[in-house]
This record gives C-alpha cells, sequence and structure tokens, in this order.
C-alpha cells in the first residue's frame, strides 16, 4: 500500500505512463499523442499558512495536478492524507482523464491532495486549511475550467467549505465550482452512493457474463470509506454474502457473512471496523488473499502486487479504488482467469453522478434519485459493453481495453482540435 508520503517501489506516476505506455503499443499510437498525453498539463503546488487551535501557525502542502483538458473542463477530487504525494496526485488526475472518457462524460482530468492528517485535526482546523487551500488553487479552478469533488479523507462538508469561499471571492454563488457537495446547496440525489453504486452495475453486468448470480455470492471489501462500505451494503441487499471488510486499522471476517449496516455503525462508534463482535480478526494483506466471488480493493493504490496476484481466489475484482492493481499483478490475474473491472470503468460512477450534479448546477433544474440512478445505470452498462467488446477484438483484458477505448477517445480530440499554435 502507498503510505506515509513514500513512494513505494513503484510510483504511482510511473505505474500511470507505463499503462499509457502499453497500450499505445497495442493501439498504434501516435507517438506525438503519446508524447502529450505522458505529461500533466499544468501542476500548481501550494505551502499555505493554517492557524492551528493551539496558537500555533502550520504550514501545510497542497496539490492541484491537472493532466489534460483536450475533451472539457478537468475533472476530479481533493483527498486529504498524511501520505498523499505529487507523483500520486499526477498519476491519479491521468487516470481521471481516462476515466472520464471511458464513461464519454465531457471532461478532462484532475486530481488535488493535501498533506494532512484529517483525523487528528478539529472541524476548525479542517475547514480553516480547506478555505485557504481552496483560495490558493482557486486561480486554476472554476466550473469551466476545473472541477474538484471528493475523494479519500474529504466529503460534502469540505466541499460546501470549498464552494463558500470559491463564492465568497466572486461575490455570488457558484455551486458548479465543486461536485458532491450537500444536497441543500446544490448536491444531487445519488452523488453519495454514485461511485458503489455504478461499481455494482458493472459487477452485474460482469455476473451476466460469467453465468453467475449475484445472489449468494461471496464477496470482500478492502476499505470502509465512502466507495467501500456502501458496495458492502449494495451487494448485501443484493444477496450477496460479505464475509471480510477491512479500513485503515485491519480487517474482520465471518464466512457466515457480515451485515455491513451494523459494521458501519461499529466503524462509526469506535472509529473502526476492527473488533466487530462475532468476527475474526484479520489483515489488510490477508483479506486479499481470502477464497470469495467478487473483491473489490476500495483502499489505497498498489495493493495487489506481483508477489500477492497469485494468491488472489476470486472470480471478480471489482477496482473501487484508484490503481489498487499493478501492471505486473494485472498480468498474473489475467493468466489466471481473473476477470478485472478496472478502476477507469468500475468507480467511474462517482464522477458521471458529479457530471449529473454539474450539469443540473448549471441548468439550476435538478432531478430525483430514480432519474439519476437510471442515467448512470445506462451510461455505466454502456461503456462495460463498450469495453468488453473491444477486450474480445483485441483479445486483451478489460484494463487494455478500457485504456483503449479512452486513449482513443482522447487521441481523437487532438486530432480534431491540433497542436496550438
Ligand atoms: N474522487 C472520485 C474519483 O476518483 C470522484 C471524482 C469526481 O467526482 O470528480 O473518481
Amino acid at each position: 500500500m502507498v503510505t506515509a508520503g513514500k513512494p513505494q517501489p513503484l510510483d504511482a506516476w510511473e505505474m500511470a505512463v507505463s499503462q499509457v505506455d502499453h497500450v499505445a503499443k497495442l493501439m498504434n499510437l501516435d507517438p506525438n499523442i503519446k508524447e502529450v498525453l505522458s505529461h500533466c498539463k499544468r501542476e500548481l503546488i501550494v505551502n499555505f499558512p493554517v492557524k492551528m487551535d493551539d496558537g500555533s501557525t502550520k504550514v501545510f502542502t497542497g496539490f492541484r495536478i491537472q493532466h489534460n483538458d483536450v475533451r472539457g473542463p478537468c475533472k476530479g477530487g481533493i483527498r486529504y492524507s498524511p501520505g498523499v504525494y505529487k507523483g500520486e496526485v499526477m498519476a491519479l488526475a491521468m487516470w481521471m482523464t481516462w476515466k472520464c472518457a471511458v464513461v464519454g462524460i465531457p471532461y478532462g482530468g484532475a486530481k488535488g491532495g493535501v498533506i494532512c492528517n484529517p483525523k487528528e485535526m478539529s472541524r476548525g482546523e479542517l475547514e480553516r486549511m480547506t478555505r485557504r487551500f481552496a483560495s490558493e488553487i482557486s486561480i486554476i479552478i472554476g466550473p469551466e475550467k476545473d472541477i474538484p469533488a471528493p475523494d479519500v479523507y474529504t466529503n460534502p462538508q469540505v466541499m460546501a467549505w470549498i464552494m463558500d469561499t470559491f463564492s465568497m471571492t466572486r461575490g455570488y454563488s457558484v455551486p458548479g465550482v465543486v461536485t458532491g457537495k450537500p444536497l441543500a446547496i446544490g448536491g444531487s440525489e445519488g452523488r453519495n452512493d454514485a461511485t458503489a453504486m455504478g461499481c455494482y452495475f458493472v459487477i452485474e453486468e460482469a455476473c451476466k457474463k460469467l453465468g453467475m448470480e449475484i445472489k449468494g455470492s461471496t464477496a470482500v471489501v478492502q476499505g470502509y470509506g465512502n466507495a467501500g462500505n456502501i458496495a458492502a451494503r449494495i451487494l448485501h441487499d443484493k444477496g450477496a454474502k460479505v464475509i471480510a471488510v477491512s479500513d485503515s486499522r485491519g480487517g474482520i471476517m465471518n464466512p457466515d457473512g457480515l451485515d455491513p449496516r451494523d459494521v458501519l455503525a461499529h466503524k462509526e462508534k469506535t472509529g473502526s471496523v476492527v473488533g466487530y463482535p462475532g468476527s475474526k480478526p484479520v489483515t489488510n494483506a490477508e483479506i486479499l488473499e481470502i477464497p470469495c466471488d467478487i473483491l473489490i480493493p476500495a483502499a489505497l493504490e498498489g495493493v495487489i502486487t506481483a508477489e500477492n496476484a497469485g494468491n488472489i481466489k476470486t472470480k471478480i475484482i471489482a477496482e473501487a479504488a484508484n490503481g489498487p492493481t499493478t501492471p505486473e499483478a494485472d498480468a498474473i490475474l489475467f493468466k489466471n482467469g481473473v476477470l478485472v473491472l478496472p478502476d477507469i470503468l468500475a468507480n467511474a460512477g462517482g464522477v458521471t453522478v458529479s457530471y449529473f450534479e454539474w450539469v443540473q448546477d448549471l441548468m439550476s433544474l435538478f432531478w430525483d434519485a430514480p432519474e439519476i440512478n437510471t442515467k448512470l445505470n445506462r451510461i455505466m452498462t454502456t461503456a462495460f459493453d463498450n469495453v468488453y467488446k473491444i477486450a474480445q477484438q483485441y483479445k486483451c483484458n478489460m484494463r487494455e481495453a478500457a485504456y483503449i477505448l479512452a486513449i482513443g477517445r482522447v487521441a481523437e480530440a487532438y486530432q480534431l482540435r491540433g497542436i496550438y499554435p
């Protein structure tokens, strides 16, 4: 797992660029376009002071990195984490470009991050840090330029502070500057569940292809944040047995099945899923190797590697996290017949409903939850079908196919627009 600010053996950016190199060969990509796509367009690093509760001033470092905007404004979340580093944010920005292209929404990719430990900060400190960071990056964000959203350890409240800070500098409310806001200030129905819901829709399609039923299947979920806990709940409600889950402090297992709502209540009370009554403890490494039908990595990047990929005993891996599988691990999983639903497809439901939110904000006209879910289902199912067809045509895995689709769409936009001047 990529932790504590230290790039692990394979840096996330190196991994992201190597994925492009690999697919460029498969699809005979124009080397000039590959050169452009192997860089981030704009990289902003900010070091900014925040008054802490004890009266001291602390300087935080944050990033907002725009990989590409050839298909539309940049889009992507902001993460708060002690371990976030520039190469990681660059990779995450690039993955957003591909993700938006796979599902065909008119955005490019960006990502942001602040090096901090939100678990050790008061609400006041978090608000002041968020507002100052929003002000620092306000020179490059905006509804027609770059639209942030929640990511690891940020939430609707953080988005509300960013929206308010940006609006104060303009002198009027600008709801379209961020997505993932609370409903009361221009958020969208369904945004909170969107990543997990989109992930579920593609799992459903994958099950049809494999002749598998969700009802009665077993699922394991690594990570119990917004994506992981809701994915566990949806699978449970659809009749799957969730046999193990984890968070940053460790994991729990019960072969008879866990109740995801009850586990969430335990986490809210104690700070972790660990110690949930009637469960057996497992580590975050062990959880990935538990035999199951559906495995959902929903935490951080780089957790499925050449070392553990051969021990994974599942039929489907649905990547709710960004970048959980290294390229070497991909090859092993493909050889072993595991169907990997890649991040840029499997977790694209979040940014898809972010797109709906932005459109609704720009129109000042709002849709109800059933309408959002129907639209999300249509986009996810179409994206799955497109990727699946390419995988069959090229006899390649679903990640390669998703990249062929995404890079092809971005390359087409470049060819049409040309290189300025
Ligand atoms: N952070 C989410 C992601 O990685 C959502 C991004 C967004 O909604 O803009 O896809």
